[in-house]
């Protein structure tokens, strides 16, 4: 009999929650918008194949990733759900091919390099199209195509009768921020402009998409024929209203791994920095920075959650271990440690570091075991 490992450190995921929120952004938008989900980077440091099951299940319409190693891995765990790929690898286009994912075309390079891979397929033609979605740049200023391109781009794609363009889309880059809410206006103007110019020159329809998931809650006029959810599904919004009808979907657990007594002017962890102004009692926590939890969270600047009360960090983080404060909290070693949760989250702990949700996310290695729940 296999003997399964009983871990300190987990990453917990509450599907459950995650749905609710699925459902709260449905009502939000039109029965007829279809829904892409963003699972690039492992669902935001959430897990893949869990995530894209259970949204597969919940009938989303698209999933959405950043390149074809993360198609592949979906596809390989068996998601059948449509894969966009928002930044090919260009010369791997066989493998997208081989993999059914959709390509984001967003040069006419990117399109060259899809032509010699579609000619050598063969299988692709007028009747049996290979389906690919082109991205315009808006304003973001990263990838896609920009307006004076499109000419151009025109003439291409309407000499590759193998290809159907299944969808064109654009991002948006401040939808969070009020003060660039005239510029995101002028993005989806300029957006519609172009797919106008491009989709008048073909017989078909083409869906049209650019909401993100702040998007969806303060552009929503501009919901289109689909959105790309993302960080809103995983409980966070920087919207007021909104993240108080999210659901908290991760936290972070450990354990004590043992408590220490330290005099008045000892000192704890590397280097000296966490200095005892008085007697203390410390619980040092098996999570460090590699595990992803950022070093600049060390030395009081974050606050864990022992038996309900919050307690700050002491001294630097270390690789594997973190020591934490526990003087006016009764606990023992073994007690449950909350890093991050609903009532300490990770939307203050971005702030406290100065960053985003999204990093903070995203920074969770895959040695931190993933745990999910239904509740
Ligand atoms: C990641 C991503 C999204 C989702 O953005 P959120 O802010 O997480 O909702 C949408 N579109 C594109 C192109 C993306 O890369």
């Amino acid at each position: 009999m296999s003997k399964s490992l009983v871990y300190d450190t987990t990453l917990e995921i509450n599907m459950s929650n995650l749905v609710s929120n699925l459902t709260y952004f449905r009502s939000l938008l039109s029965p007829k918008t279809k829904i892409m989900v963003m699972v690039k980077a492992f669902s935001y440091g959430l897990g893949t194949y869990e995530v894209a099951k259970l949204l597969e299940e919940n009938k989303v319409d698209y999933l959405g990733v950043a390149n074809i190693y993360e198609g592949i891995e979906l596809r390989n765990a068996g998601i059948h759900l449509p894969i966009m790929v928002m930044k090919p690898e260009i010369d791997s286009f066989n493998l997208m091919v081989e993999f059914q994912l959709t390509p984001a075309i967003f040069s006419i390079h990117a399109l060259n390099k899809l032509m010699v891979t579609l000619a050598a397929e063969k299988r692709y033609n007028s009747k049996n199209p290979y389906i690919i979605s082109i991205k315009l740049d808006t304003g973001m200023h990263r990838l896609g195509f920009d307006e004076h391109e499109i000419e151009e781009l025109i003439q291409d794609l309407k000499q590759h009768t193998n290809l159907k363009i299944e969808s064109i889309f654009s991002h948006l880059v401040a939808t969070d921020e009020e003060k660039h809410d005239e510029f995101t206006q002028q993005q989806i103007e300029l957006f519609n402009k172009m797919a106008d110019s491009i989709s008048k020159e073909f017989n078909y329809h083409m869906d049209r998409h650019i909401l993100n998931s702040n998007g969806i809650i303060r552009f929503n006029a501009a919901q289109m024929d689909m959105v790309r959810l993302g960080i809103g599904l995983y409980g966070v919004s920087s919207e007021l209203a909104s993240q108080r009808k999210l659901l908290s979907v991760s936290s972070l657990k450990s354990k004590i791994a043992q408590l220490k007594n330290i005099k008045k002017g000892e000192t704890v962890g590397y280097n000296r920095n966490g200095l005892a102004t008085k007697d203390l009692i410390t619980a040092t926590i098996p999570v460090g920075y590699a595990d992803g939890l950022n070093r600049k969270l060390g030395n009081g600047n974050w606050q864990m959650i022992v038996n309900g009360k919050k307690v700050s960090t002491i001294g630097n983080v270390c690789m594997d271990m973190v020591m934490i404060d526990v003087t006016n909290v009764p606990c023992k070693e073994g007690d449950e440690v909350f890093v991050f949760s609903e009532n300490n989250s990770i939307a203050e702990m971005a702030k406290c570091i100065h960053t985003i949700p999204y990093e903070i996310l995203t920074a969770y290695s895959p040695r931190v075991k993933r745990i999910f729940v239904k509740k």
